[in-house]
């Protein structure tokens, strides 16, 4: 697959090469009114061969850039979109989704678990290879029963038979055995009394009863798994079944985590109090590598602009890049300046939920991004419902799923409409029911530690009495 030719230069008027999807969003923002006030600005963007005047500055490289009014760009740009998040989310996963293929490895097949498979397996033979029995009991030739029958041998999972199954006889038959010819039935040994060599039993005829017959469950040839698939535990066994000892995988995306901020210090400084610990890489770490892929720590970059954009240009080796921080509208927010003086693409700048407002996702020389707020909650938050999905997708991954689960509130709940709300919550062993925790916000990192699952509280409805249902996504 091929990207399409849309976003091209940056010397052009955005709003000219908007994308279909982006029009059709708009179209819907104005038809349900659902979006708030259009987060539209003119960025003037830089014209290709501008580079910072002031190096080291740490104010925005807008201030210089060329006066308005020589912009190329006059138009009020909105390409910068504000998004519901289930859009934000289908925006992602479209536009990943135009990325060539990830390239591929063979692995062993013990070392290819929780990998997405990059070839289509096939049926190697029928399954069963021939009708086997699904219980412990007697092959019988239907037409017999019930009666007294002469039990004329005993065939294990693993034996072969070839005498049929004659008028009046019985196999003695295990579960997995090959079912004799002759026979169109198996009787369990729980329906049967033994009587010497015989047995009696009063079951009714029933063709096919506790048979599964050759090919029911595949036939040869049948493709089995498509490319795509992540190889859980019965994928792995599918693999195992046909013979594939070595199997074609996608290789892990390197995905680089560039922390910013200028009071954020290494695990292991001591923090001033105006000073907090970065906890960000190692929350996003462990999401990236639950996910399959290859975390990359970069560094802390400082909130200037050359240190954000040197740090930046390193990241843009690996395969997917996840900004946490400085993605606000603070003075000292820069990196959307950076990445737009590098030619980056926006697809969109804010997605409505909380939290995770400001969540930016775009492209920068051919590497996707996330610009994600740098509150850990935040970050914790964006990543499951956007970057995972950019990085399944440059895994490989195909038919990308994030289930929300109803649930009973035990409490009652209400928040204020406009944003989806994903607020912290325990969701009881059964999954039955959930409880909200005491929240402080998107820095409040205890409360999640503590919570199992996110209660998502849609826009659009304010109140939850306790026992209503509630959508929940796991964490
Ligand atoms: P920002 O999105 O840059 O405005 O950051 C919002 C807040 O998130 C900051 O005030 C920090 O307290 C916190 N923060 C930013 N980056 C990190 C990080 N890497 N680890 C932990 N907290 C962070
Ligand atoms: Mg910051």
């Amino acid at each position: 697959m091929r990207r399409g030719a849309w976003p091209g230069t940056h010397d052009a008027c955005a709003v000219e090469r908007t994308p279909a999807v982006f029009r059709r969003l708009w179209a819907q923002r104005a038809a349900t009114n659902l979006l708030e006030k259009s987060h539209s600005r003119c960025f003037r963007l830089a014209p290709a061969n501008f580079t910072p005047t002031r190096p080291g500055s740490d104010r925005r490289a807008h201030d210089a850039l060329p006066p308005r009014s020589s912009s190329p760009c006059l138009a009020r740009i909105s390409f910068v979109a504000t998004l519901p998040f289930e859009q934000a989310r289908q925006v992602v996963i479209a536009q990943v989704g135009q990325a060539p293929l990830p390239p591929t490895e063979e692995l062993p097949l013990e070392e290819a678990g929780w990998r997405v498979l990059a070839e289509p397996v096939v049926a190697d033979r029928d399954y069963p290879p021939v009708a086997r029995s699904i219980r412990d009991g007697y092959a019988v030739r239907s037409q017999d029963l019930p009666g007294r029958l002469r039990v004329v041998a005993e065939l294990r999972a693993g034996q072969s038979y070839n005498r049929p199954v004659g008028p009046g006889e019985a196999v003695a038959i295990m579960t997995g055995a090959p079912v004799p010819e002759g026979a169109d039935q198996v009787v369990m040994v729980e329906y049967t009394t033994q009587s010497g060599a015989e047995i009696i039993t009063d079951r009714p005829p029933r063709p096919g009863e506790f048979i599964n017959p050759q090919g029911s469950e595949a036939r040869k040839g049948e493709v089995l798994l498509e490319p795509g698939v992540r190889l859980d535990y019965s994928r792995i066994a599918l693999l195992a079944m046909v013979g594939k000892q070595r199997v074609k995988v996608y290789r892990r995306p390197l995905v680089a985590i560039l922390p910013t901020g200028d009071e954020v210090v290494p695990v292991d400084v001591e923090p001033s109090p105006y000073q907090v610990r970065n906890s960000n890489a190692y929350s996003l770490a462990t999401q990236v590598a639950r996910q399959g892929g290859l975390p990359w720590v970069v560094g802390i970059a400082p909130d200037t602009y050359d240190a954000t954009r040197q740090l930046l240009e390193q990241a843009l080796q690996a395969d997917l890049i996840l900004l946490s921080g400085g993605v606000s509208m603070g003075k000292y927010d820069l990196v959307k300046d950076v990445l737009r003086d590098l030619g980056a693409e926006l697809y969109f700048d804010h997605v409505l939920i909380q939290p995770g407002y400001p969540t930016v996702f775009g492209r920068v020389r051919g590497k996707f991004f996330f610009g994600l707020p740098g509150n850990p909650v935040s970050t914790m938050v964006t990543f499951k419902l956007f970057a995972q999905a950019a990085l399944q997708t440059l895994e490989g991954e195909r038919q990308l799923e994030l289930p929300l689960l109803p649930a009973r509130l035990t409490a009652p709940f209400r928040h204020q409409t406009g944003r989806t709300r994903f607020w912290p919550a325990r969701l009881s062993a059964d999954g039955t029911e959930v409880t909200p925790l005491r929240w402080q916000g998107s820095s409040d990192v205890v409360a999640v530690a503590r919570a199992n699952v996110f209660l998502v509280a849609d826009a659009d409805r304010q109140e939850w009495q306790a026992g209503e249902t509630i959508r929940v996504l796991l964490k």
